[in-house]
């Protein structure tokens, strides 16, 4: 697991293990804040091991941006700590999260150790504020890779913890390709110094308008793409010969998974187009 400060009493951590997934914890002078939990219970406790014994607190609040396993199966080594998320989360948690965790657990015995614990306070719209120490912590809806994310802005630092509603390739497969046009594009207009994305390496100030340009310019490639592509009758065929450079992405992104997330994200779309979910604007 790396590890590494943003500013004062902020820090950021990303897994070796799985898909530079990210967390984060903002700390103040009795207890901190825990931003995600990371995708095995060795690195999520590699974490708290930090924050216990180099900063010398204890987490007193988690918040997940969403409920996929790797922001959120590590709330249960947080005992004792307050979970927050968007009210689907916890929706999302016991629809979904809970019967997967049984399967997965069957396949991976590190995971026989964790519990779904399900958030104790949940929002759906607006801004829910938290302080630590000298910080106010904005917590609010960012959409688009699923319909319960949330970001996380470090008001004083111009921080954002933006889960997956940003990443270094735009996923939405589980999620819907016009809220995510969205919430990137809100998040370009925040005046950010960094933006810590759900996966993969932190963004600074100087990288932000043009990573936003780039994912923008990506949503709008695959549209297109599938656009074409669902008024061919081999839908699927065309859709194979798109890759990811002619949608303006590289393919070394997020440790070689980017090409398959890529070709999930383009059949996902296609699904969406076919079923009426795409609304057709470009914008
Ligand atoms: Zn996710």
């Amino acid at each position: 697991m790396h590890r590494e400060r943003v500013s004062e009493n902020v820090f950021w951590f990303q897994s070796d293990v799985y898909a530079q997934v990210t967390a984060g914890v903002v700390a103040g002078p009795q207890w901190a804040v825990v931003i995600d939990t990371l995708a095995l219970p060795d690195e999520t406790l590699g974490m708290r091991e930090f924050i216990e014994h180099e900063l010398g607190v204890s987490v007193r609040y988690v918040i997940n941006t969403h409920y996929h396993a790797d922001h959120s199966w590590g709330n249960c080594f947080f005992p004792g700590a307050t979970i927050i998320a968007h009210s689907r989360c916890r929706e999302l948690l016991i629809e979904r999260g809970i019967p997967s965790l049984e399967e997965a657990s069957k396949q991976n015995a590190a995971l026989r150790q964790v519990k779904i614990v399900l958030p104790h306070m949940t929002f759906d719209h607006g801004e829910m504020t938290l302080r630590v120490g000298k910080k106010n912590l904005n917590i609010m809806p960012a959409l688009g890779h699923s319909e319960d994310g949330i970001s996380v802005l470090v008001e004083e630092d111009r921080i954002l913890f933006a889960g997956d509603a940003f990443m270094p390739l735009p996923y939405i497969v589980d999620g819907n390709v016009d809220d995510i046009a969205a919430s990137i594009k809100r998040i370009g207009r925040m005046g950010l110094e960094n933006i810590v994305q759900g996966h993969g390496d932190v963004i600074l100030r100087g990288e932000i308008e043009a990573a936003i340009k780039e994912n923008l310019n990506y949503i709008s490639a695959i549209k297109k793409a599938v656009r074409t592509a669902a008024r061919r009758k081999a839908a699927m065929e065309y859709l194979e010969e798109i890759s990811i450079e002619a949608c303006g992405k590289s393919r070394v992104h997020l440790g070689g998974l980017a090409v398959s997330l890529h070709e999930r994200n383009l059949r996902a779309l296609l699904h969406q187009v076919q079923s009426g979910k795409d609304t057709g604007d470009d914008n």
